[in-house]
């Protein structure tokens, strides 16, 4: 029994020492999922674009310095809730059911899901969709969800990269795809060539924030702090007007 108990004391060291290894005081870590242009992308082996810079400024301010963690989109709110990292920037859509698992920052940015589909395709409206359709969404995302709750599992085809989606749409294997507005415009032109449209309706409308581990209220304090500073001195818009005309 004795031995049993040293035993489980040596494997709990480990463990915490596990946890804690990523994590430093001087260190903000960010999770992220570096396919969503222009919010974060990658040039070269660097993580850029509008929530990139606004972690850059949080950490500067907080005396820490960012490291990121990149991964599929529908892992990161896992990140937060585990503890592994310290906040996720990857233009997170506030919603009622996340915040059950996380908490969030004010919010730095709106948004509209927006659906790409063919040019000249059958698709001319957001209810031309329901008439058996294949929709193509990133896995986990508020596109996702929503596609999913108004035209069903069966029409719903889900990809680990919203880019991976668009190539399918563009040979013809979806009908559409749904994504966030500014990330559709990105993505149309990078690899739409002159095939794809966006609908000008409007899917859904949103809004942007930091996902923050529940019930760390210190971190999600500063950081409101810093995103109202940020406001209010036109440092975010600076930042999004490099990436956004
Ligand atoms: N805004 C969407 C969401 O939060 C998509 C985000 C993303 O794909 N990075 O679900």
């Amino acid at each position: 029994m004795k031995k049993l108990l040293i035993l489980g004391g040596i494997l709990t060291m480990f463990i915490m020492l596990f946890a804690c290894g990523g994590k430093n005081d001087n260190v903000l870590v960010v999770s992220t999922s570096a396919n969503f242009p222009p919010y974060e992308y990658k040039e070269g082996n660097k993580i850029v674009g509008i929530d990139a810079d606004i972690a850059e400024v949080i950490a500067e301010k907080l005396g820490k310095k960012v490291k990121w963690m990149d991964m599929e989109f529908a892992s990161v709110l896992a990140s937060i809730v585990s503890g592994k990292s310290d906040i996720a920037l990857a233009g997170l859509t506030i919603t009622e059911e996340r915040k059950n698992n996380v908490d969030f920052s004010e919010p730095y940015a709106t948004s509209v899901q927006k659906v790409i589909v063919k040019k000249n395709g059958d698709v001319k409206s957001i209810d031309d969709l329901s008439n058996g359709k294949l929709i193509g969404v990133q896995s986990g995302t508020t596109g996702d969800v929503y596609a999913t709750d108004d035209f069903g599992e069966e029409s719903v085809q889900r990809y680990s990269k919203f880019v991976d989606a668009i190539q399918a749409l563009k040979v013809g294997k979806l009908d559409a795809v749904i994504v966030d507005e500014q990330v559709a415009i990105k993505l149309v032109e990078e690899v739409g060539g002159n095939d794809l449209d966006i609908l000008s309706t409007s899917y859904a409308e949103e809004e942007y924030a930091i996902a923050i581990t529940k019930g760390n209220t210190e971190l999600l304090n500063s950081i409101n702090d810093i995103i109202r500073s940020m406001k209010s001195d036109g440092t975010l818009n600076n930042i999004v007007s490099k990436y956004i005309n």
